[in-house]
């Protein structure tokens, strides 16, 4: 590759946006390629999480572009978990003992309309182009309505249904496995009351419940985001108003005053699926590459899929340098830099669904919790 390279980065959501803006610092020409129309324009997808929990990693990331203040001005930290037991008195079990470290709630519709105004200002962005066949040899891209494009290195940032992912396990001896839990998830809202918050917005809140929970995360508007994580069967187990309010009445009956349109979101809003993406290699002739949940999604209970995409920009960022801007080198040496750490969170995110829906409502939990903290 003679020149700066021609990068096509297909999936302009967290990481595709962020990776854009790092590789155009490195004098790269960058493409984003994205199905759905621009979102600032539209309006958020209704049934993605409405916001997410954003760490030092991610923050780390975004501070290489100068995005970091920007973002941490909207965002609400939670400074512990807030336990809700079914009937009895809140638990707030801080995240350090001091309860000065916090993680970050922020809107994903917000960061990602941040993350897409700095990639337009350093990028092109093509939206409504959805990729729908690739070849790995050529970097030959084909989206819906049969239009092409070629580029030196073909970057998949399209998330965990990657349809780059699913180009090189057809053409460039990919593996792949994609692990569903057998629970969802569902949105629901608890709005501003008067004006503030219903809850405490400085918790993460959590309603635990043996083996499914509920949780709350607040929004700037001062409302919360509620997720409920169920069995997928008894989602549809609710299937009358009355049951939804009668269930609800009995293992959440401290929320159901705030949440006034609990019908309404329980039956319109949808049954999210949840996975762990495993799959090897990530690239194919240092031409085509996978990156964020197109190589590693992971079930959310850490907290941790996008910061760990954004934590893969810097990483790549890094081999780049270390390469002399070799993509031919770079990309394995990504994947070999990344694979474990990728590997060790996708299993801890398995583990913390045990420990927030069961495990942090224990008594003998509570007791080592404040002991630790003492
Ligand atoms: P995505 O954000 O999925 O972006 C992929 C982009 O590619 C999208 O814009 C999509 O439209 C586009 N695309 C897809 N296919 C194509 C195609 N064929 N052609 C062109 N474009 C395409 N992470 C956290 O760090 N903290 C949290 O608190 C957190 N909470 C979560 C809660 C829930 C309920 C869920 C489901 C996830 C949560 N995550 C959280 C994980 C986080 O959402 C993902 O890890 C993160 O969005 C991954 O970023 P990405 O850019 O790799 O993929």
């Amino acid at each position: 590759m003679a020149g700066s390279p021609e990068v096509a980065i297909v999936g302009a959501g967290l990481a595709g946006c962020l990776l854009a803006c790092y590789l155009a610092a490195r004098g790269h020409q960058v493409t984003l390629y994205e199905r759905r129309p621009d979102p600032r324009a539209e309006g958020a997808e209704r049934g993605r999480s409405i916001n997410l929990a954003l760490s030092e990693r991610g923050l780390n990331a975004l501070r290489g572009i100068g995005l970091d203040d920007q973002v941490m001005a909207e965002a609400l930290p939670m400074r512990g978990r807030m336990i809700h037991p079914v009937h009895g008195r809140l638990d707030l079990q801080l995240y350090s003992s001091d309860g000065l470290r916090s993680i970050n709630s922020i809107s994903r519709a917000r960061l990602n309309a941040a993350l897409l105004d700095a990639a337009a200002e350093r990028a092109g962005i093509r939206f409504a182009h959805r990729l729908t066949g690739l070849d790995p040899a050529t970097g030959t891209m084909v989206f819906e309505g049969g239009h092409t494009a070629k580029a030196d290195v073909v970057l998949g940032a399209d998330g965990a249904g990657s349809a780059v992912r699913a180009a090189l396990a057809e053409g460039a001896g990919l593996r792949e496995r994609t692990d569903f839990l057998q629970h969802g998830y569902k949105e629901l809202t608890i709005p501003a009351r008067d004006g503030a918050f219903a809850l405490d917005p400085g918790a993460l809140h959590i309603w635990p419940r043996g083996t499914s929970m509920m949780i709350a995360l607040p929004n700037p508007d001062r409302s919360f985001t509620c997720t409920l994580f169920w069995p997928e069967e008894a989602f549809a187990a609710l299937d009358t108003p009355q049951a939804v309010e009668r269930h609800f009445a009995a293992v959440y009956p401290d929320a159901v005053p705030l949440i006034p349109d609990l019908v309404d979101d329980y039956e319109n809003n949808p049954v999210g699926k949840l996975g762990t993406v495993h799959a090897r290699p990530w690239q194919a002739g240092g031409r085509v590459g996978l990156i964020g949940d197109a190589a590693h999604a992971i079930v959310p209970f850490y907290g941790q899929g996008a910061n760990c995409a954004f934590e893969d920009v810097v990483v790549l960022n890094q081999v780049l340098d270390e390469s002399g801007d070799d993509w031919t080198a770079a990309l394995p040496l990504f994947e070999r830099r990344r694979f474990e750490d990728t590997s060790a969170i996708a299993a801890m995110a398995l583990e913390n669904f045990v420990e927030m829906r069961d495990k942090v409502a224990s008594p003998v939990y509570r007791l080592a919790r404040h002991a630790e903290h003492a």
